[in-house]
């Protein structure tokens, strides 16, 4: 697909490929505790009990995976936990803060990578793994022993010397993330005692994540102009940031700051985002496939050899949103674009 990635909303989920001023754009908005995270209800219904029920017991909560696509609040949700399960707990008389320590999938690549993570961890700490489906088999079943019995077995040596030694871990919370429940392990997956599916947000919670974000960024913003960036923002609260820090750059150059309606209208007519937040990639790969097959199925391998794509980057960063607004379907034989989009693009 000869398409310009103009559009950064998008972003990836992984944070290590960010750059650091997004990354800290990113940041300053992420909320802190359990009250200022927006939407997702019954989940936050479900992990306040959790929490509670942790803390009254004073063990760590337990080990936690979310899944759901790129953008919509995992990893602010695990420092949320962490956060939460900080919050008025005292040992030994002192107010304690647990750490909370990030890493990703593809960069814990041996199981001794894991181990150095493991034994710097303390009590109560929680460790987030980012992309948990992409570690390998090797670490991830390092992992197993960790996550149950707080142990691991770790080879050292070598040759006829090699020995295992094992090391006894603090008791952590560990919070996988990943966008694709299937693509997890079996034995992985139910070594998780609470696991929880993040949903699309609503247009109206977008919104709130919009205000509050101006708020915290001291902008000007029409509740219209809030109301228009919520319809655009592919109901993702990580989209939602990027059109307002777009739109707010456009608006400093072209309106004293000040972002209406109008200038909201204006900047995203530049960035080509139309009114249901589809940007040039998603309406190309629709046409792609309505190209090529029609209203036939493709396949996902045939369709990343076709946009150039890698077939992750289709399945992580388009299909869901496309599935989620009936303008995609998958079927066994492959996706299929639905005569709604072919009405959207016209
Ligand atoms: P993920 O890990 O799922 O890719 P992030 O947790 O990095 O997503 O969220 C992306 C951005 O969206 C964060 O910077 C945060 O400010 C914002 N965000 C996510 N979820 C919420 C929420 N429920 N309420 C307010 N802001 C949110």
């Amino acid at each position: 697909m000869a398409v310009e990635r103009i559009v950064d909303a998008r972003g990836s989920s992984d944070d290590g490929d960010m750059p650091d001023e997004q990354q800290k754009f990113e940041n300053t908005l992420r909320p802190q505790r359990l009250s200022e995270y927006i939407g997702q209800e019954s989940l936050k219904t479900s992990l306040q009990l959790a929490i509670d029920a942790a803390k009254q017991r004073n063990e760590p909560i337990d080990h936690v995976l979310l899944f759901g696509p790129p953008g919509l609040g995992k990893t602010t949700l695990a420092g949320v936990i962490a956060n939460e399960m900080a919050a008025n707990t005292k040992k030994k008389g002192e107010e304690q803060k647990p750490n909370f320590k990030v890493a990703s999938g593809p960069g814990i690549s041996r199981p001794g990578d894991l181990a150095s993570v493991l034994t710097s961890l303390q009590d109560g700490d929680v460790l987030f793994i980012d992309e948990i489906h992409r570690l390998s088999r090797q670490v991830e079943e390092t992992l197993y022993s960790a996550m149950e019995d707080y142990v691991i077995d770790i080879m050292i040596g070598k040759g006829p010397a090699v020995r295992s030694v094992r090391l006894s871990l603090p008791r952590f919370t560990l919070i996988g993330a990943t966008t694709r429940a299937g693509a997890l392990a079996n034995p992985l997956r139910d070594r998780f005692g609470l696991v929880y599916r993040l949903e699309y947000y609503s247009e109206p919670h977008i919104k709130e994540i919009i205000t509050r974000s101006s708020r915290i960024l001291d902008l000007t913003i029409t509740d219209e102009a809030a109301t228009m960036l919520s319809s655009r923002a592919r109901l993702t609260p990580r989209i939602a940031n990027r059109l307002l820090k777009r739109v707010r750059d456009y608006a400093e150059l072209n309106n004293n700051g000040k972002i209406d309606v109008a200038i909201a209208e204006q900047s995203l007519e530049l960035l080509q985002i139309d009114r249901l937040g589809l940007d040039i990639a998603d309406r190309s790969l629709l046409r792609t496939i309505l190209d090529h097959y029609g209203e036939r199925p493709v396949g996902i391998k045939t369709l990343a050899a076709l946009t150039g794509d890698e077939a992750s980057t289709i399945e992580d960063y388009y299909e869901p949103y496309l599935m989620q607004i009936g303008f995609l379907e998958r079927t066994p034989r492959g996706r299929v674009v639905t005569g709604r989009a072919k009405k959207h693009l016209g």
